[in-house]
């Protein structure tokens, strides 16, 4: 019964609460309509709790999904009910994809191996890293710069220091006070924003974006709005600015090789519909 249901229509999912404003649909259908295969993403809401995910991520394995991606506020719950995990997941604590298979069910973390290829592919060695943040993603962005092979000292600075303590290992990181910030800005060559701030409905990033460095590279992985105040002012002054879009789509590779099609390509297309869709959203 469960073989017919897998032959049947290639079926992943990403599972969060709320969910509806998910990209991950779009990137999915639109690869899997550029390849011309049958299969099926959805968007699938499931309340905070640990019995109510165990008890929906059971019924998607029995309905024949080969897997889900996961989404806030369940990505440390879904590295919990994982049979298995990924060196990134176990170290970031969380995992944004769950693989169903015969040797159970597979966590891994496609946003820190998302932010590791943006990472390697620098123009230029970066000496120091500014990571700004201490929540779930600035844990994969952590963990990503440890994997470049020339080594990169990190500088790591959060609203509440404790929370930047407690993560800072990961990179080997200094912790500095959130309010010597600009201080720091002036050393780094590159700039990392991994918090909410300068997110459509969150408070901006209170930066003083005269200091930051000549040459340096500034990525922001807040992607509502495209085009962060950090990111405009990078770009006045000719530095390279990368946005989340990079990270999102990078993100969704592994999940679309490994439940639905092949190899999925990260290109223009793919960007401009990603674009469509959020400047629709904020109209
Ligand atoms: P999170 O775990 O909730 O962490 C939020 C971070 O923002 C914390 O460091 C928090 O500091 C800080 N923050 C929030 N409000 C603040 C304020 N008023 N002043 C100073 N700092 C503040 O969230 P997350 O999962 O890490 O996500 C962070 C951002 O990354 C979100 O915008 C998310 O959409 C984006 N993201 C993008 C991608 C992508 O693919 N591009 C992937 C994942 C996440 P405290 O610790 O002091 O609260």
């Amino acid at each position: 019964m469960l073989e017919e249901k897998r032959n049947d229509m290639r079926r992943a999912a990403v599972v969060g609460w709320p969910v509806s404003h998910s990209l991950s649909p779009l990137i999915h259908r639109a690869w899997a309509e550029r390849e011309g295969i049958a299969a099926r993403y959805d968007a699938i809401e499931v309340e905070p709790d640990d019995e109510a995910f165990r008890k929906r991520i059971k019924e998607l394995q029995d309905e024949g999904y080969s897997g889900v991606n996961v989404t806030i506020p369940h990505k440390e719950r879904a590295l919990k009910y994982a049979d298995k995990a990924s060196d990134a997941a176990k170290t970031i604590g969380a995992a944004n994809m769950l693989t169903f298979g015969d040797e159970g069910v597979i966590a891994a973390n496609s946003d820190a191996t998302a932010f590791r290829s943006i990472v390697l592919h620098l123009p230029r060695r970066p000496e120091t890293a500014l990571v700004l943040g201490a929540g779930g993603a600035a844990r994969g962005v952590l963990w990503a710069l440890t994997k470049r092979i020339d080594p990169v000292r990190v500088v790591l600075t959060n609203r509440t220091r404790a929370r930047a303590e407690e993560i800072a290992s990961i990179a080997c990181a200094d912790v500095v006070d959130w309010t010597s910030r600009n201080t720091a800005l002036r050393e780094a060559d590159l700039v990392i924003n991994a918090t909410s701030l300068g997110m459509t409905g969150q408070p901006p990033l209170d930066l003083d974006h005269d200091r930051l460095k000549e040459g340096a590279v500034v990525i922001d992985i807040v992607y509502a709005p495209l085009e962060t105040p950090l990111l405009k002012a990078a770009r006045a002054r000719e530095l390279r600015a990368i946005d989340g879009l990079e990270m999102l789509m990078r993100q969704a590779v592994p999940g679309y090789l490994a439940w639905l099609g092949t190899r999925a390509d990260v290109d223009a297309d793919l960007r401009a519909r990603l674009e469509a869709a959020l400047k629709a959203r904020a109209a």
